[in-house]
């Protein structure tokens, strides 16, 4: 259930002696990047100022996490449960959200594929804003315009279908990444990205 300034009540505020557990979840990458509690002060807040907002039991006072910092989490949704005893608070992270330095406060070995997708997303982004090409490749192709980065698109596809008719994997594997990382490119030269691509994947569902 999606939490709202009208629907705060419906959690289990009793069973939790108000004090709720609130996941947080990098809203473009999937990453878990950390874990607070809320009551409804902060859940309050959470909503009305879009930062996620956590009751600080250490502190005994409502923490806007960032206020520090300046690493700040924008609130994208706020979910409850299916029994109404934890909350999800999916967010853009303005920086790393852990104060030991790292995205996040778990740091697994293993990393979801879609980490490795978004991580290159941002590597492009930042590139963009150096926007030096004689430093990176991907700031000099997308200074060369759109109708470079659309021409690698369509040769790096090419390359694809090739090594796939040609059965030879381990092509198929590198052209596939470079056909990834490209098309990440050309959307990012019109300032899309692929959550841009997610969101009409979504629609096509309904
Ligand atoms: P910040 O909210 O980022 O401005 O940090 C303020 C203080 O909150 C830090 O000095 C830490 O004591 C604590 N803190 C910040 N981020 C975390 C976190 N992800 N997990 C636990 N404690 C945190
Ligand atoms: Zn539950
Ligand atoms: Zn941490
Ligand atoms: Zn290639």
């Amino acid at each position: 259930m999606q939490l709202t300034t009208d629907n705060l009540n419906s959690l289990d505020w009793q069973k939790m002696n108000d004090l709720i557990p609130c996941m947080v979840q990098d809203a473009s990458s999937g990453r878990l990047l950390m874990q607070g509690y809320m009551n409804q002060d902060a859940l309050a807040a959470t909503l009305q100022s879009q930062q996620v907002t956590f009751f600080s039991r250490s502190k005994q006072r409502l923490w806007r996490k960032g206020e520090e910092s300046g690493n700040t989490l924008q609130l994208v949704e706020l979910v409850a449960d299916c029994d109404n005893d934890a909350i999800l608070a999916l967010a853009h992270p303005q920086g790393p959200t852990c104060h030991l330095g790292t995205e996040s406060c778990w740091v697994p070995q293993q990393q979801p594929m879609i980490s490795e997708l978004s991580e290159l997303q941002r590597t492009i982004e930042q590139r963009k804003q150096q926007a030096d090409g004689s430093q990176s490749y991907t700031a000099q192709l997308l200074e060369s315009g759109i109708r470079r980065c659309a021409q690698k698109v369509g040769e790096e596809g090419v390359e694809v279908a090739l090594a796939a008719v040609a059965q030879d994997d381990d092509a198929l594997l590198n052209e596939s990444a470079d056909l990834m990382y490209h098309l990440m490119v050309v959307l990012s030269a019109r300032d899309l990205s692929i959550d841009d691509v997610c969101k009409v994947l979504q629609q096509r569902k309904g």
